[in-house]
C-alpha cells in the first residue's frame, strides 16, 4: 500500500507572503490534489522575536485569494490539531527530552557573553566559532560539566539550551526528489540548537517533529532549506522515524537575474513581490499587492506555476483543473527561475481576453460608474466585447472604451491634422444626413449603406472613415466604426457629427 500523501505549507509570519512562498505553497497544492492527497497549512511560530501582527491573517487571506485551497489548518481544524506550533510547546519538550535521554542532544548554559568571547578569540586565531563536535567537551554544557551538575543549574534557574550532538564522521545520504543525491559529512556540521531557553523549541526541533507527527509524506520547501536537509535527516535518524520524501524548489531570481527575489525589490522595481497588499502595522507603510494591481488570481497563479515547473510541451495557459492533471515534482527545475514583470502582465492579458464579456462587464461597471457618475448602460458587455483586446486589467477598460460614454471633447491634435481636411465637413454633414435617415442602425445595416454612399459619391473611403472616427471617438483608435455607432446609437453619433463640424471647421 503507497502511504498517504500529505503535504504541508509551513510559513512562518514574520510579514507577508511573499511570492516565492505562494509559489511553494501552489506547488504542495498541486502535487497533494495530483495525488488525491491531503493539503496542511502550518504556522511556525516559535521565533517569537520575529512574530509579526496580522502576518497570519494575511497568509490564509492571500492563499484563499489565489485559490489554494486548505484542508487541515487552522481555520479549517482537522485531526492532528493545533497547527500553530505555539500552541504546541508541551509536544516539543517532551521530544527534546528524549533525545537528552538518549544522549543524543545535551543542555548548555554557555550565556550570550561566553559566546561571544568565544566568537573573538576564533576571530583573532582567524578561523570561525563552531559550537561542536570540536570543542563541545570543553564548553560550558552537560558533557563537560556532567550531568549531576547540569541539573542542579537547571534546578537553580540557569538558562539553558538543548543542542544536538552532532554524530562524528558520519556521512549523511539524503535524497532530493528535484536534485537527486546528496552527500554531506558530518563534520562539516554544527551542534545546533534544538529547544530555547524561552521554553520554545527551535524551526528544525518543532520542524521535524510535526512533520512527523502529522504525518507528513512529503516536504516540498524553498532551495533556502537544503542546508538545514542534513541535520533534519539526522534528526529522524536520531528519533528512529522514516523521514518523509524532500524536494527543494529553486529560488525565484530578480528580473535581470542577479540574485534572489527579494520582499524589499517589489516596490523598488516596480512591480508587486506580494500576492495581495501589505499594510506594516508598525509604520503604516503600504506594499503592492497582485489583486489589487488588477491581476486575475487565476493568472497570478498560472504566471507563478511556470516559475519553475515546466511542462512536457510548450503549452503556457493552464488553468487549475489542468495544473493539477499536469503537475509533477519531476519537472520542477533545479536551477533558479527569472521573475518577469511582463510576462505576468501578459498572462494576465490572456485570462482577460479568455473572460466572458458579461463578466468583464461586471467587474468593470463599478469603475466606469464612478468616472461617469452614472449607472453603466445595458449594453456594457457589448462595449466591453469590442475593446477588451487592447486591455490588460479590468481597469485599463476605461481608457479603451471612455469615448463610448463621453462624447470628445478635444480632439486629437495630430489625428486632426492627418484626418480633417477642408472638405470634411462637407462631407460629414453628408453622412449625417444619410444616416439620420436610417431605421435599423445596426452596424451591418449602417456599413451597408454608408458604404453604398461612399461608392456612389465615388469618395475615398479612408478619407471619410477617419473624419468620422475622429468624430465619434476624437482620435484615430478604437474599434470597427459601425460597431461603435450601433453600440451609442443614432442620435448620439448625430450630435458627435455636428460637434466635429462645429469645432474643426472653425480652425
Ligand atoms: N517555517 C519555514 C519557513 O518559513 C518552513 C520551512 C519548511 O517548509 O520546512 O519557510
Amino acid at each position: 500500500m503507497t502511504k498517504d500523501i500529505r503535504v504541508r505549507f509551513a510559513p512562518s509570519p514574520t510579514g507577508p507572503l511573499h511570492i516565492g512562498g505562494v509559489r511553494t505553497a501552489l506547488y504542495n497544492f498541486l502535487f497533494a490534489r495530483h495525488h488525491g492527497g491531503t493539503m496542511i497549512l502550518r504556522i511556525e511560530d516559535t521565533d517569537q522575536a520575529r512574530y509579526v501582527k496580522g502576518a497570519e491573517e494575511y497568509i490564509m487571506d492571500a492563499l484563499q485569494w489565489c485559490g489554494i485551497e486548505i484542508d487541515e489548518g487552522i481555520r479549517e481544524g482537522g485531526p492532528y490539531s493545533p497547527y500553530r506550533q505555539s500552541e504546541r510547546k508541551e509536544i516539543y519538550a517532551q521530544f527534546a527530552q528524549e533525545l537528552i535521554d538518549k544522549d543524543l542532544a545535551y543542555y548548555a548554559f554557555d550565556s550570550a557573553a561566553e559566546l561571544d568571547l568565544h566568537r573573538e578569540e576564533a576571530e583573532k586565531a582567524g578561523t570561525a566559532f563552531v559550537y561542536g563536535i570540536l570543542n563541545r567537551n570543553n564548553l560550558n554544557n552537560s558533557i563537560h560539566l556532567g550531568m549531576e551538575k547540569a541539573k542542579e543549574l537547571i534546578e537553580n534557574g540557569v538558562p539553558y539550551v538543548i543542542r544536538f550532538k552532532i554524530p562524528e564522521n558520519q556521512d549523511v545520504m539524503m535524497n532530493d526528489i528535484i536534485r537527486g543525491q546528496v552527500i554531506v559529512n558530518t563534520n562539516t556540521l554544527d551542534d545546533k540548537i534544538l529547544f530555547k531557553s524561552d521554553g520554545m523549541p527551535t524551526y528544525h526541533l518543532a520542524n521535524i517533529v510535526d512533520d512527523h507527527t502529522m504525518k507528513i509524506s512529503h516536504v516540498i520547501r524553498g532551495e533556502e532549506w537544503l542546508p538545514s536537509l542534513p541535520l533534519h535527516v539526522l534528526l529522524y535518524q536520531a528519533f528512529g522515524w522514516q523521514a518523509p520524501q524532500f524536494a527543494h524548489l529553486p529560488l525565484l531570481l530578480k528580473p535581470a537575474g542577479n540574485g534572489k527575489l527579494s520582499k524589499r525589490d517589489g516596490d523598488k522595481l516596480g512591480f508587486p513581490v506580494f500576492p495581495t497588499e501589505w499594510i506594516n502595522p508598525e509604520t503604516g507603510e503600504k506594499s503592492m499587492g497582485y489583486r489589487e494591481e488588477g491581476y486575475f488570481p487565476e493568472a497570478f497563479l498560472n504566471m507563478l506555476a511556470l516559475l519553475g515547473w515546466h511542462p512536457s510541451d510548450d503549452r503556457e495557459l493552464f488553468d487549475m483543473e489542468s495544473l493539477i492533471q499536469s503537475f509533477s515534482l519531476e519537472r520542477v527545475n533545479k536551477s533558479g527561475a527569472r521573475f518577469d514583470p511582463d510576462k505576468a502582465k501578459w498572462f494576465n492579458q490572456q485570462y482577460l481576453k479568455e473572460t466572458d464579456d458579461a463578466v468583464l462587464a461586471h467587474l468593470f461597471a463599478p469603475i466606469l460608474e464612478s468616472k461617469i457618475g452614472k449607472p453603466a448602460p445595458q449594453n456594457l458587455a457589448s462595449i466591453v466585447g469590442l475593446v477588451k483586446e487592447r486591455a490588460i486589467f479590468v481597469k485599463d477598460l476605461w481608457e479603451q472604451a471612455s469615448f463610448f460614454f463621453i462624447a470628445p471633447l478635444e480632439y486629437d491634435e495630430k489625428a486632426v491634422k492627418k484626418n480633417w481636411k477642408e472638405d470634411s465637413a462637407h462631407i460629414m454633414l453628408e453622412l449625417k444626413d444619410i444616416l439620420s435617415a436610417i431605421e435599423d442602425f445596426s452596424a451591418e445595416n449602417t456599413e451597408l449603406i454608408v458604404k453604398e454612399w461612399i461608392a456612389a459619391k465615388e469618395l475615398s473611403m479612408g478619407k471619410v472613415m477617419n473624419a468620422f472616427r475622429l468624430a465619434l471617438v476624437g482620435a484615430s483608435k478604437g474599434p470597427h466604426i459601425f460597431d461603435i455607432i450601433a453600440l451609442i446609437g443614432k442620435t448620439e453619433t448625430i450630435s458627435r457629427i455636428e460637434n466635429a463640424v462645429e469645432k474643426l471647421s472653425n480652425n
